[in-house]
């Protein structure tokens, strides 16, 4: 499970791919890209591939084991 996205404002470039490809999780914020407050995870596999497109590896995502192991809950 996808529990969180974090950008690194001092490397982001602003180019704002990550909006177009995951407005639900990251926003523009003074010329950078931010993580929504409001940051919805259900579509984690545009957030993984935000994060994974990003010109600047600026942005990581943190993913929690389910407890029970069960691969349904991913
Ligand atoms: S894709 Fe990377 S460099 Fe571009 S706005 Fe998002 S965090 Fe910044």
């Amino acid at each position: 499970v996808l529990v969180e996205a974090h950008v690194n404002r001092d490397t982001c470039i602003g180019c704002g791919r990550c909006v177009t490809t995951s407005p639900e999780v990251f926003k523009m914020f003074k010329r950078k890209s931010e993580v929504r407050g409001d940051a919805d995870y259900a579509m984690a596999n545009y957030v993984k591939m935000a994060a994974k497109n990003c010109p600047s590896k600026s942005i990581s995502v943190a993913a929690e084991e389910a407890e029970d192991g069960d691969p349904d809950s991913l």
